[in-house]
């Protein structure tokens, strides 16, 4: 119980603010002292982690190209615009099917950001990209997909690990997610307080 300190927590029963010492912490629950009340408030750690971890991150995942030819498009953390335009943060390979390219030149957008009660990385994806001189969203020509389903207009979308992010209809990506390790990602741990659990 590294880190903790003494903390008040109002009584689930009668409401009024009960003593949390590092001993009651431990047991993981603690009798409320108040005359007449004597209930056991159940102490249910809260805890976040510290966003820094990600700047000791190896990597942030990626893409995979399931195609004839499997090749694999590293991502970068915030925000990833896909597309065959040098612009892009991942730049793919503009594939031809019958003298067609499908993917738009800035086609999609792959946001990574942390979410600090998980401790794991997020993944969200929108169909189109902001362009960098107007200030303003453009959608690709032909559409994205994920897991086979169209995004909407203005939808941001958590896409899964193993989620199928299809480019014009055509190209299937697989993100990969970057699963940060236990061992680190307790180092990061910040014990917030405790609350009493409701439930019961
Ligand atoms: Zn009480």
């Amino acid at each position: 119980m590294s880190g903790f300190k003494t903390t008040l927590i109002n009584c689930r029963q009668c409401g009024r603010r009960i003593l949390v010492r590092a001993a009651d912490a431990e047991r993981g629950s603690i009798m409320c002292s108040h005359v007449g009340c004597g209930a056991i408030n159940e102490l249910q750690k809260l805890v976040h982690y510290d966003e820094s971890i990600v700047q000791g991150l190896p990597e942030f995942g990626q893409l995979t190209y399931l195609g004839n030819a499997e090749s694999s498009y590293s991502l970068q953390f915030g925000r990833n615009v896909i597309g065959t335009s040098e612009t892009c943060t991942v730049r793919v390979t503009r594939f031809v099917h019958e003298g067609r390219c499908f993917i738009s030149r800035r086609h999609c957008t792959l946001t990574i950001t942390f979410d600090k009660w998980t401790g794991q990385l997020r993944y969200q994806l929108q169909d189109g990209a902001i362009d960098d001189t107007t200030h303003t969203h453009h959608y690709s020509l032909n559409g994205t997909l994920l897991n086979g389903i169209p995004l909407q207009k203005n939808e941001l979308i958590d896409v899964d690990n193993g989620g199928i992010i299809t480019l014009g209809g055509v190209d299937r990506f697989r993100l990969t997610h970057f699963p940060i390790p236990p061992a680190m990602l307790d180092t990061y741990k910040i014990e917030l307080g405790f609350n009493p659990d409701r439930t019961q």
